[in-house]
């Protein structure tokens, strides 16, 4: 699918101004039926530090805020961080949001990242900037993606409290700060007693579960799908990738 055809009238030039009101035009049906549209819908823009690629999401209000421990997202971002983008953080916090993006910015600038040939998570990055626009995996199931706040303007709402700490196999305070939220934390997805526990969380539970409407544009999976073929880095499990 192409992703113009995802451009809804309404919704104007990319990232245009479709909160702002017009009072001088408060008479026009248009305009009102602009407005009440924008009360359902609160969409989002993910640009790129550089601001050549970009991404609007339908909804864009995070539903699962984490905070990740392992060794994979740690090398993805210290692998950007290396070809020019922002340094990660030792513990980089992770939002999810709904899999709708319904507009595509410099897609040529785009391009999708995997770490190694088995890794699970695929990544987009600026090819200019290195940010990180989303990343996609598997057990999303297409109902999410997830984006790192550091390494992205992310315009949407990213109140929701930190619910957990992730995957802390893989961390130890030789990399960062030791965790100090009183949250849960899960070490591994091993075991199903500790993947039960997590998916006991509300948060958890609703992140991953399908949508109850349609989505309006399209998923992350088949933006990336339309970005051609992944490109594997072939990095080192566990190795430190020095900027
Ligand atoms: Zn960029
Ligand atoms: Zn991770």
């Amino acid at each position: 699918m192409h992703v113009d055809a995802l451009y809804t009238p309404w919704s104007g030039e990319f990232g245009g101004e479709i909160r702002v009101n017009y009072p001088e035009l408060s008479n026009s049906n248009f305009v009102y039926g602009r407005q009440m549209m924008d009360n359902n819908i609160k969409e989002a823009v993910i640009e790129c530090k550089c601001g050549s690629s970009a991404l609007t999401v339908a909804d864009g209000k995070a539903i699962l805020y984490v905070q990740c421990g392992c060794e994979d997202c740690r090398q993805a971002l210290q692998w950007g961080h290396m070809k020019g983008g922002v340094k990660p953080d030792p513990l980089p916090r992770l939002y999810y949001l709904r899999s709708d993006i319904v507009d595509v910015k410099g897609k040529d600038y785009m391009k999708a990242f995997k770490i190694r040939e088995d890794g699970r998570s695929t990544r987009i990055f600026c090819i200019k900037c290195y940010s990180v626009l989303g990343v996609d995996h598997p057990a999303y199931q297409s109902n999410v993606f997830m984006i790192f706040p550091k390494h992205c303007n992310n315009g949407g709402d990213l109140s929701i409290p930190l619910v957990a700490y992730v995957h802390m196999i893989d961390y130890s305070d030789d990399i960062g700060p030791l965790p100090t939220e009183d949250v849960p934390l899960f070490v591994t997805n091993r075991f199903q007693q500790e993947l039960q526990r997590k998916f006991s969380i509300p948060e958890f539970a609703n992140a991953f579960k399908e949508p109850m409407e349609s989505i309006r544009g399209m998923t992350l999976t088949s933006l990336i799908e339309s970005l051609g073929p992944v490109t594997v880095l072939d990095l080192v499990k566990g190795e430190t990738v020095i900027a």
